[in-house]
């Protein structure tokens, strides 16, 4: 199938006082038109930064794209202008971020909100934006839009605020969408809506979806790719069943074991990865997880895995792999 976006070998670093932060490293990943794939990891681990670097807003000086290509419809947006980045994002890229309540502007009615976006990609009329504005409301479920787009976000609950979130990211139709840990400041209930209702948006647009979370548990909800990231790398990538089911890389392991469990005796401690993330000052030179690795071999500290399939669709950065680290004595 076509690709909407293909992100090759993504290199991003901050400029700190205390030097370079190598924030994400050789990142490289696709999305096909329709898909909903996932990326997941703790935080810092640069989810989130790639996120920003495919709506190219990423701070600036500070944050700079050092190498690689991000290539949404055949087209390399790292070199686009910032004019022409204005008209991508919101219209072909939208992005649906973590808090609504720090996204939406506190001072202007919902209604305005939802129709700027419009305005502005589709050229249309006030009052014909903001009839579109009513009709996106009633997609993502808020009851009497009429009146609702004459609020201000403080008169919407919680759950209602992502849900006005939703109809401002989609209400030009992007064909990719970004979620940026959408349902993080929500309880269960409304994260079960909203993660349904994204499903259901996704399969009557058609539209492509990169979903950001640290839960792998929303992830088997919604998405069929999963893509681990840690310390600015990919680790692992697979579809969910594999991920799932047939996770090889010990970080991704550990992230499927920390996820509560139905069938947990209430004593049950929940499992945790020791340990922190290395410093991505000075990232290291063998395999990123070796610090916090149970696995861990003597060449894992020395000698950076690399990422190889473990099936045609499963790949994974792991020595654990080599034919050799069957007999681990030789590696440790
Ligand atoms: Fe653990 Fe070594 Fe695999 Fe890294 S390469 S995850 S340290 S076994």
């Amino acid at each position: 199938m076509e690709n909407i976006l293909e992100i090759n070998d993504l290199n991003v670093s901050f400029d700190t006082s205390a030097g370079k932060v190598k924030a994400v490293r050789g990142v490289s990943f696709s999305v096909e038109k329709g898909e909903a794939i996932a990326i997941v990891g703790e935080s810092g681990c640069g989810k989130s930064v790639t996120a920003k670097a495919i709506m190219r807003l990423l701070p600036s000086p500070q944050a700079k794209i050092e190498k690689g290509s991000i290539l949404l419809n055949g087209e390399n947006i790292v070199l686009k202008s910032e004019k022409a980045m204005g008209k991508i994002r919101g219209n072909e890229v939208g992005m649906i971020f973590q808090d609504p309540m720090t996204s939406l502007n506190p001072t202007t009615k919902i209604g305005i909100q939802i129709a700027e976006g419009i305005i502005r990609h589709r050229r249309i009329s006030k009052k014909e934006a903001l009839e579109h504005a009513i009709k996106m409301l009633e997609l993502v479920g808020i009851s009497q839009p009429e009146k609702r787009i004459h609020q201000y976000p403080h008169e919407f609950s919680g759950g209602m605020r992502q849900r006005v979130m939703i109809a401002i990211a989609l209400a030009c139709r992007p064909r990719l969408l970004i979620a940026d840990e959408p349902t993080t400041a929500l309880d269960v209930t409304i994260q079960a809506q909203i993660l349904q209702l994204m499903k259901e948006l996704q399969q009557k647009t058609d539209t492509s979806i990169i979903l950001i979370t640290h839960d792998l548990g929303v992830v088997a909800e919604m998405c069929s790719k999963v893509v681990v990231m840690y310390a600015g790398e990919i680790v692992e990538t697979g579809s969910v069943e594999e991920i799932f089911s047939k996770p090889t890389h010990p970080y991704t392991k550990g992230l499927l074991k920390s996820i509560p469990r139905l069938d947990m005796d209430k004593h049950e401690k929940l499992s945790t990865i020791t340990g922190t993330p290395p410093d991505l000052l000075d990232p290291p030179k063998g395999c990123s997880f070796y610090p916090r690795c149970e696995m861990a071999m003597k060449i894992c500290a020395e000698h950076k895995p690399e990422f190889e399939a473990v099936s045609p669709t499963q790949y994974s950065s792991c020595w654990l792999k080599h034919p050799m680290a069957k007999n681990r004595k030789q590696f440790v």
